[in-house]
């Protein structure tokens, strides 16, 4: 249904086979797409390889958006590899656990600054980065949840990065429309992930969402892949700039 065949695109974020990354990256290559993924170190490499061979990427590089250089090193490889690039995926995000596991007022300025470069900045970065790639236009693609529009228990400090996230997709979306490059905000909803056992008591948020969602049923990291896809399409463009929600319609209940 989605065709993708003959684009590529950059996944940013896998750490294992269970990340939304990971789902996003078998949609879009069953799609059709080439695609290059990041590891974000040594330590992480072995657990994101396997992905890396399943989906069949040509380009498996390092990418911790904190090491100076090691970002634009990803876009130079594939400037130097592809000359182009049709869509990117910006998975990831990170609070330290001390600024993370407190109320929002508690959070240091360290740690909500650190959260703000790894979650928010690196997704501008990435779209820096991709702008000159993306001749023909593009799709830019990053992932949100509902604690940036509504207050969430435990989610705290990352309620107002991600809805710096959110406001960030808007403002690129409005920059680089004139370029034919589409900006999306996904927002799903509460997957088990690595990044999410970070999030105090998950498994009770995820009961309770689980229970305010219609379906009755959480979302898989298979139907968010499958919207992402379709999110690097053109046929996503008159969404640019929204955020789309992936979470079984949960953020539509009272
Ligand atoms: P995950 O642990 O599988 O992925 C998080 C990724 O962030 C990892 O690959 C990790 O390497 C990467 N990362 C952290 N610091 C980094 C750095 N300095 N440089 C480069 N990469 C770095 O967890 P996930 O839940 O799949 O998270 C992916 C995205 O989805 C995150 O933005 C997360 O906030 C968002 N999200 C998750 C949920 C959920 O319930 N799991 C819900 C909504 C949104």
């Amino acid at each position: 249904m989605i065709d993708l065949k003959g684009k590529r695109g950059l996944v940013v974020g896998v750490a294992n086979g269970a990340s939304i990354a990971a789902g996003c990256a078998r949609a879009f290559r069953a799609a059709g797409a080439e695609l290059a993924l990041t590891f974000l170190n040594e330590k992480a490499r072995p657990w994101v390889e396997p992905v890396a061979q399943e989906v069949g990427a040509p380009l498996f590089l390092p990418c911790d958006v904190r090491e100076p250089g090691q970002l634009e090193a990803v876009f130079d490889r594939i400037t130097a590899e592809w000359g182009r690039l049709d869509f990117l995926l910006h998975a990831i995000a990170f609070a330290p656990r001390e600024d993370l596991h407190t109320s929002v007022v508690n959070a240091s300025a360290e740690g909500f600054a650190t959260a703000m470069d790894i979650s928010c900045h690196s997704f501008l970065r990435m779209a820096r980065l991709a702008r000159p790639l993306m001749q023909a236009g593009g799709s830019l693609i990053t992932v949100s949840f509902y604690g940036a529009d509504r207050v969430v228990e435990n989610y705290n400090l990352m309620g107002p990065v991600k809805a710096a996230l959110e406001a960030s997709v808007r403002y690129a979306a409005a920059d680089l429309a004139g370029e034919g490059i589409r900006a999306f905000s996904l927002s799903t909803g509460p997957v088990k992930t690595r990044a999410a056992s970070g999030i105090d008591r998950f498994d009770a948020l995820m009961d309770k969402i689980r229970a305010r969602t219609p379906a009755g049923k959480l979302v898989s990291i298979e139907e968010i892949g499958t919207l992402a896809a379709f999110l690097a399409t053109e046929a996503a463009s008159p969404m640019s700039g929204s955020v789309v929600y992936a979470d079984n319609g949960f953020h539509t209940t009272a």
